[in-house]
């Protein structure tokens, strides 16, 4: 699938537009359109649903170690700056960038990707031509190899058609693995070494609280929604019934100033985590790592990302975070990554007990296997904790403890992402259908997803037909996300239909005004089964589930 086809679809029929488009645009910012909305709303109610509101504390869900509780959560986006020292991402959040003096772009260290080549090239003063190894870069992820074949051509004057007298070396590597950048031509220059050494670069958003506006004052937008469960822990405990073990869910905009936001919404400057931070016994929380794996893992699938396209992968021991036990990634492999790779949607973390005693204590760090204050030059703790007591009386067992934590932490925007691009399909059109297209291409979303339940249309403008099928529109609307259109052939209103991912259209037609039967149309199998008026609420209900 090219993802240049989806990314016009998305904007013509109004899931995506670039954010601040009549300016000209604001990079690493979107918006979602009307039908964007609904989808992503989707995505976000079958989380909330499946998560939380539909969990059933009484029944032990599978997998599961024992029966356990959920609670919900809303916490601000801005909060006390203490937070974010003591969490470890005022000193640890940064990325790695280069700028480039030449084209005066910054580029994340990691993301500039190439080979090294060598050719012979010729010298601009109409010196002698002589040989020269450079490392030729792209930020171009779809198009790796080609982009760095036009990279090379451009650099050493060469038309497409002597490409092969260059000499490629090595496999294709970020330049954080190569020791110095003299030699590296960067992503939009004409000359080798004109990146800086690389740099660190925080990626929280600063802005002020209040009017006076001093380094005081000074606040950050949260870069993740985790650590506003972590700091009403105490609060959801004192005051809700739940016991160890739970989870506390949430959804909510994060914000990290990326340095190169790119991939259409995948790295976004502004963006929508669903997480959870599920408490539990220490000793028990190995099993809850191995459940919320399999369980996050199980509802991408459940909800049709069914695909090899999708993966679980457990980091390797040298990968974990300090503190973590476990980390398992659930990834996709998106259109735009080269052929191979595959990009995170979710990470599900064990994080034993390093939030909550952070948020008591201070700011942690390893010492041999234990987890130690943080201290600054003068001794003294470097960013001190709030000091309260985040542990957990169990009065059944009777012991005092800091729970562990196993954190699923998905990203909204990256799932909606992910449904789209393995919804998008392009088909020829069965002989019965091809009126005027020869291809449909048609979103199959699962239906819960779809943003657009079910469609009605009359089958022409005449003999009450409209009036009949604005009936059922009115009707169906009640329950349902559902279309009327009555514009144009029905098999370009089935075609507009599929293309936005409706699950079912429904037609009235001339046997209705006989019979009070309309036509029912599924966009997958493009079967049509007649269905009395009556009986069309209970029949699409039944087949979109849920
Ligand atoms: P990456 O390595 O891709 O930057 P991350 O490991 O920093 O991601 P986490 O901090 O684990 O991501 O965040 C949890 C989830 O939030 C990610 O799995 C992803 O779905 C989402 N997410 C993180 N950063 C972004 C972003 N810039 N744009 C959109 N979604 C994001």
């Amino acid at each position: 699938m090219q993802m240049e086809e989806l990314v016009a679809l998305c904007r013509r029929r109004g899931f995506l537009f670039q954010s601040s488009e009549i300016y000209g645009g604001l990079n690493g910012f979107w918006d979602y359109g009307p039908l964007g909305v609904l989808l992503k709303r989707n995505v976000k109610d079958a989380w909330w649903h499946d998560m939380l509101v539909g969990h059933n504390e009484q029944k032990l869900q599978p997998g599961a170690p024992s029966l356990y509780e959920m609670a919900g959560l809303d916490s601000t986006i801005i909060m006390h700056p203490q937070i974010w020292k003591c969490s470890g991402h005022y000193d640890l959040f940064h990325d790695f960038m280069v700028d480039c003096r030449e084209s005066k772009k910054r580029y994340r260290y990691d993301h500039v990707k190439g080979r090294w080549v060598t050719g012979l090239k010729h010298g601009e003063g109409g010196e002698p031509a002589a040989e020269t190894r450079v490392f030729v870069t792209t930020m171009d992820t779809e198009n790796t190899e080609d982009a760095l074949k036009e990279r090379a051509a451009h650099f050493f004057g060469l038309r497409k058609k002597d490409l092969d007298s260059l000499v490629w070396e090595g496999p294709l590597t970020d330049i954080s693995a190569l020791d110095d950048l003299s030699r590296v031509l960067g992503p939009d220059a004409k000359h080798p070494g004109t990146l800086t050494e690389p740099r660190e670069f925080n990626l929280m958003f600063k802005t002020t609280i209040g009017a006076l506006g001093g380094e005081d004052d000074a606040a950050f937008l949260r870069p993740e929604t985790a650590q506003g469960i972590f700091v009403n822990f105490k609060n959801v405990c004192d005051s809700t019934r739940v016991k160890i073990p739970f989870g506390i869910a949430q959804i909510g905009k994060s914000f990290r100033n990326e340095i190169t936001p790119r991939n259409f919404t995948f790295r976004s400057r502004e963006f929508e985590q669903m997480e959870i931070e599920f408490f539990c016994y220490p000793g028990e929380s190995a099993d809850w790592y191995r459940y919320w794996r399999d369980r996050r893992f199980k509802w991408y699938t459940d909800l049709g990302l069914a695909s090899e396209k999708l993966r679980l992968r457990e980091h390797e021991q040298a990968e974990l975070a300090h503190y973590s036990k476990g980390t398992a990634d659930i990834e996709y492999a998106f259109p735009f990554l080269p052929e191979g790779d595959f990009g995170e949607l979710e990470g599900v973390a064990h994080r034993g007990d390093f939030d909550l005693r952070s948020h008591m204590e201070g700011k942690l760090v390893r010492e041999g296997d234990r987890l130690v204050l943080e201290k600054g030059p003068d001794g003294q703790p470097k960013h001190r904790g709030s000091g309260k007591d985040l542990t957990y009386y169990d009065d059944q067992r009777k012991e005092r403890f800091v729970p562990h934590v196993i954190e699923p932490s998905s990203g909204a925007d990256r799932a909606t992402l992910a449904f789209l691009c393995e919804a998008y399909h392009v088909d020829s059109v069965p002989t019965a259908e091809k009126k005027e297209d020869a291809q449909r291409t048609y979103l199959k979303f699962h239906p819960r997803l779809a943003p657009v339940k079910a469609a009605v249309f009359p089958l022409v403008k005449k003999d009450g037909m409209p009036e009949i099928a604005a009936e059922i529109y009115g009707e169906l609307k009640e329950k349902m996300s559902v279309q009327y259109d009555e514009k144009g052939a029905v098999g370009r209103r089935y075609r507009r239909q599929d293309e936005i991912g409706t699950p079912f259209c429904v037609t009235v037609d001339g046997q209705t005004l006989q019979d009070g039967t309309v036509t029912l149309r599924d966009r997958d199998t493009l079967q049509q089964w007649r269905v009395k008026k009556d009986e069309l609420m209970g029949e699409l209900t039944d087949r979109l589930g849920k």
